[in-house]
C-alpha cells in the first residue's frame, strides 16, 4: 500500500509518498509560495529530483504539481495515480472533537472548519488542502486526518483548564490543547521500544525542540500535561515565540505602545523568542554562532532556552512523581548537543548522568541513548517522524474500513 502524507499550510504544502510494505519514502517534496508566485521541489527516494518556479494560485494547483511529479517519466515514482491507495493529512487543531485520527467525511471537514477560530491559519489551510486533494485525486481515494492535538486529549481537566472565568471555557472552548502530539506520540512509543519495556509501565518527559518547541509529560503512554496551550505560543521560549509569560506583560506593552490585539499577536508570535532576545536570528544555529563570537544577548537567549527546558523537566517530574526516560527530538533536540549537555548536567538531582562523548555524536539523524549505564533516568535522542505516524494511522483506518 502506498500512502501520500500531506502537510498543508496556508502558502505551502509538504508531501511524502510512503511505501507501507517497508515504510520507505518513495518521494517527498514541497510546494512553496502557493498563492504568491510559486516554487516546487520534488525528490525521489533514489535521489532523482526536480525544482522549479511555477505559479500555483491555490492548493488544487499545488496538488496538480505533486500529481504530475509523482507520475513523471524522469522523476516519478509510480506509473499511475491509482497506485496511491490513501492520503493522510496532518491537522493542527482537533479541539475537543477529535481525540484520534479519523477517515474524512463531509461532516469531518465541517468539524475541522468549525475549529478554525481556534487555529485560524492552520485549520483553514488544512481544509483547503483536503478539498483540493478530493478535487485532484477524486472521492474514491480514502483520506484520513491526523491531529496534532489528539495525543494530548488524555490530559486531566486540572491540567488543561486556565483559571479564567469558567464561562469562557463553555462559550469559546478556551483551554490548553497542546500541539506536536504526533511527534510526542512517535518518540514516546519509540523510546519504550528502545528500552524494551511496555510503555504502560513508563513515565517519560519528551522534549520536542525545534523552531516551535513543546515539552510533554507522559504517564503509561498517556499525556498528563504539555507545555503548549490554547495555541502553540505557550511553554518554553521558541524561535520567534515568547513561550509562557505573565499575561500582564501583554496588556502592559499594548497600552504603552498603543498596539492592537493583532499587532500584539505578531509581536508575541513572530518577533519574540530567540529572535527577540538575541536580535540576531530565530535560528538556533545562528544564535549559537553569535554567542560563540561573544554576542552577550545571543548567549542570554541560549541560557534562557536551557533554563526553560530545565524548569519544565522539573515541573513535569513533580507531576509524574518519577521519571524513567527523557527524550530529545526535533531540529534543536536532535542536533544541538550542547543544549542537551547543559540541561542534563543540571539534572543530577534526578540521578541523570549522560555520556558527553556519546551525546556529542548524537546529531544529524542519529538515534540512541545518551545516558550512562549508571544513570537513574534513561536519556534518548530520537529523530521524530510525524509522517510515519500519519501513514500508519491512515493505513490502519483504511484497512479497518
Ligand atoms: P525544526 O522546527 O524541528 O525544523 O527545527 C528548527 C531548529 O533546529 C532551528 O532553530 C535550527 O537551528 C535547529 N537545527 C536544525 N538542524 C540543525 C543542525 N544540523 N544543527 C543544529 N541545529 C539545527
Amino acid at each position: 500500500m502506498k500512502i501520500l502524507v500531506i502537510n498543508a499550510g496556508s502558502s505551502s504544502m509538504k508531501y511524502q509518498l510512503i511505501d507501507m510494505t517497508d515504510e520507505s519514502i518513495l518521494a517527498k517534496g514541497n510546494c512553496e509560495r502557493i498563492g504568491i508566485d510559486g516554487h516546487f521541489k520534488h525528490t525521489a527516494g533514489d535521489g532523482r529530483s526536480c525544482e522549479y518556479d511555477v505559479v500555483m494560485n491555490n492548493h488544487t494547483e499545488a496538488f496538480i504539481q505533486i500529481k504530475n511529479a509523482l507520475i513523471d517519466e524522469k522523476v516519478g515514482v509510480i506509473k499511475e495515480l491509482s497506485e496511491v491507495s490513501a492520503i493522510g493529512h496532518r491537522i493542527v487543531q482537533g479541539g475537543s472533537i477529535f481525540k484520534e485520527s479519523v477517515l474524512v467525511t463531509e461532516k469531518v471537514i465541517e468539524d475541522i472548519e468549525s475549529l478554525i477560530p481556534l487555529a485560524p491559519l492552520h485549520n483553514a489551510a488544512h481544509v483547503q488542502g483536503i478539498r483540493a486533494c478530493i478535487d485532484v485525486f477524486g472521492k474514491d481515494v480514502p483520506e484520513v486526518v491526523v491531529f496534532d492535538t489528539a495525543f494530548h486529549s488524555t490530559m486531566p481537566q486540572t491540567a488543561y483548564m486556565y483559571a479564567v472565568p469558567y464561562e469562557y471555557y463553555e462559550k469559546y472552548a478556551v483551554r490548553r490543547y497542546g500541539f506536536h502530539g504526533t511527534s510526542h506520540r512517535y518518540v514516546s512509543a519509540r523510546c519504550a521500544e528502545l528500552m524494551g519495556k511496555d510503555i504502560k509501565d513508563l513515565k517519560m518527559i519528551t522534549c520536542h525542540l525545534g523552531n516551535g518547541s513543546s515539552i510533554t509529560a507522559i504517564d503509561g503512554g498517556k499525556v498528563v500535561d504539555t507545555s503548549m496551550g490554547l495555541t502553540p505560543l505557550d511553554g518554553i521560549m521558541m524561535g520567534t515565540r515568547t513561550g509562557c509569560l505573565d499575561p500582564s506583560v501583554v496588556t502592559f506593552i499594548a497600552e504603552k505602545e498603543g498596539f492592537t490585539p493583532s499587532e500584539m499577536d505578531t509581536l508575541l508570535n513572530k518577533k519574540s523568542g530567540f529572535l527577540g532576545i538575541s536580535g540576531v536570528s530565530s535560528d538556533d544555529r545562528d544564535v549559537c554562532a553569535a554567542a560563540e563570537a561573544g554576542n552577550a544577548r545571543a548567549q542570554l537567549a541560549i541560557d534562557m532556552l536551557e533554563y526553560h527546558i530545565l524548569k519544565y523537566i522539573g515541573a513535569y517530574t513533580a507531576v509524574l512523581g518519577r521519571v524513567d526516560a527523557i527524550v530529545f527530538t526535533a531540529g534543536i533536540g536532535e542536533n544541538q548537543s550542547s543544549h542537551r549537555e547543559n540541561v542534563c548536567h543540571k539534572l543530577g538531582y534526578l540521578g541523570v548522568e549522560i555520556d558527553d562523548k556519546v551525546n556529542a555524536k548524537a546529531i544529524r539523524g542519529v538515534e540512541g541513548k545518551i545516558s550512562t549505564e549508571n544513570s537513574k533516568v534513561d536519556v534518548f535522542v530520537i529523530p521524530t517522524n510525524e509522517e510515519i505516524v500519519i501513514a500508519r494511522d491512515t493505513m490502519a483506518l483504511v484497512n479497518k474500513a
